[in-house]
């Protein structure tokens, strides 16, 4: 039998790291995160002759791309019903629009490429199980249609209602990630992180494994933009993480499907070499544990145990549409692509192409519809509110000990606080509590035994190694002081 692994079903592919910045460099375009959306702007990039470089602080592909489900599929949960609600029908269709073309560029991509990455022709279901929300999915439907999306109704045992959609697809995403790092490995730098930017006469200066890179232009694909804090983005998105299980299971099935109800169900299978799985998803829980999880998907009848079982977390933004684009429209300098909405694949895909057009100074039809100076949803400017709450009370618990009688301990130590975590051999592992990014205080994640920052989403391993930002520290007890 095999143990469950409190890892991504797609990190147990290895893959070599490529080599550091070791000298003062110089180029063009300088793309900050090797990620789907660092590498798929430096695709496009080199693809046009741009002289572009990718730094990434540790492996390409290994941040939140690689605990994805990697769907790409244009039937995205509530989306559309969003958008219309926060922009109009007219919006909607344009973003409806930019997620086929980004389905079409992807596929052509791997195709040109022969880029071996598990990419299959995938049927894609948008389903409720509520009876309240037939009608909200009729509705979908109507819209779809009007816009010319390739949809139809489909009453399957399962639902009791769904959209589907045959023209969609699914892939395994490091793969992917790698195929584009393998042919521009030249101009890909590993384990090589961005301290600072500073800005030049003649462009920018960044600071990497003590050296500097000098470009005219900075796209920082970093999931989070940080380094710099322009035109109020925490006031625009928030992070929600996910929950994801993976299980073998007999049969490989071409499909993927996500609800539209308040317990969000998402799935789709996968097959590695002889074995087939089935990887589910839910959406946020107060207590997250294994079998909350479980619980969710009890309906598919699969309530037994996980192969793999791993956590995620996106960016939301106020209107639900990607922030892609440049921060200074006169010399498009700082250019940012994030705020995905969960959708990364088709998004990152179309970000490769505005962020080039925009360098190229080039005509776009999207550049208008995703540019991130448009303006703040006043309704929901303050919706990183609830999420902060989490981290705000792992500050106020800093004096206690053994809280809830877990093996979680706040504490102080050295007159500073810290959490504790003492494992299954009691040994303990302790790092400070203080997020260097915001200073929120840090949740611990019993699914991947690491920290949760629920403020803006920073994660550290168990000992404090920052494995995802905005925070570009480390929270190690020892060693720390550092801040940003
Ligand atoms: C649970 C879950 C399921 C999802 N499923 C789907 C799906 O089915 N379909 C879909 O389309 N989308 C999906 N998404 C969304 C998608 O996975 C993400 O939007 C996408 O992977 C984001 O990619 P990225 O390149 O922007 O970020 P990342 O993959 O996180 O890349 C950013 C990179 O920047 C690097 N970096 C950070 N700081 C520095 C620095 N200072 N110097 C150098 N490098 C740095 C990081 O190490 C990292 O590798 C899902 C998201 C979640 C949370």
């Amino acid at each position: 039998m095999m143990f469950m692994k409190n890892k991504s079903i797609w990190l147990d592919d290895k893959n070599r790291a490529l080599k550091r910045v070791s000298k003062n460099l110089e180029c063009d375009t300088l793309i900050i995160g090797g990620g789907i959306t660092g590498l798929s702007t430096l695709y496009q990039l080199r693809k046009e002759n741009v002289k572009a470089l990718l730094v990434e602080r540790n492996k390409c592909g290994e941040g939140v791309t690689a605990r994805s489900t990697a769907k790409i599929t244009y039937l995205q949960e509530k989306e559309y019903m969003n958008i219309r609600k926060f922009g109009n029908v007219a919006v909607a269709k344009t973003y409806l629009e930019s997620q086929i073309l980004a389905i079409n560029k992807l596929k052509k991509v791997i195709e040109k490429e022969k880029i071996d990455c598990d990419f299959v022709s995938s049927t894609s279901y948008l389903f409720t199980n509520n009876k309240d929300n037939i009608s909200k999915l009729e509705e979908e439907y109507n819209f779809l249609k009007s816009a010319g999306a390739n949809v139809e109704i489909e009453k399957e045992k399962k639902f009791k209602y769904a959209i589907k959609a045959k023209d969609n697809y699914m892939f395994h995403p490091l793969k992917y990630v790698w195929g584009l790092k393998k042919i521009l490995r030249d101009f890909i730098y590993e384990n090589s992180k961005v301290e600072k930017i500073s800005r030049e006469d003649s462009g920018y200066n960044c600071y990497v494994n003590g050296f500097v890179i000098r470009a005219k232009h900075v796209v920082i694909a970093t999931h989070y933009p940080y380094f710099i804090f322009p035109l109020l983005m925490p006031f625009k998105c928030h992070t929600e993480i996910s929950y994801v299980g993976a299980k073998k299971v007999k049969e490989f099935k071409n499909i993927n499907a996500i609800n539209i109800d308040e317990k969000i169900i998402s799935y789709r299978y996968h097959k590695e070499n002889k074995n087939n799985f089935l990887i589910y998803l839910t959406n946020s829980m107060p207590s997250p544990d294994v079998k909350s999880i479980k619980d969710n998907f009890a309906f598919l009848n699969k309530n037994d145990n996980f192969d793999y079982n791993w956590s995620n977390k996106d960016i939301i933004t106020n209107d639900y549409l990607p922030l892609i684009g440049s921060l200074d429209e006169d010399s498009n300098g700082v250019l940012v692509a994030f705020g995905y909405n969960t959708w990364g694949m088709t998004n990152a895909t179309i970000a490769g192409i505005i962020l080039r057009d925009i360098i190229l100074n080039r005509q776009n039809k999207y550049i208008e519809l995703f540019k991130p100076d448009r303006l703040l949803n006043w309704n929901k400017v303050f919706r990183f509110l609830p999420d902060a709450y989490g981290s705000i009370k792992a500050i106020l618990k800093s004096n206690k000990r053994n809280v809830n009688n877990t093996k979680v301990i706040y504490t102080k130590l050295d007159g500073q606080n810290v959490a504790i975590y003492r494992d299954e051999n009691n040994k303990e592992h302790i790092v400070l509590n203080r997020c260097p990014h915001m200073k929120c205080g840090l949740v611990f994640n019993e699914i991947e035994k690491i920290w949760d920052c629920l403020c803006h989403g920073s994660r550290y391993d168990i000992d404090g190694k920052c494995i995802e930002g905005p925070s570009n520290y480390d929270i190690t007890f020892k060693d720390s002081g550092v801040d940003q």
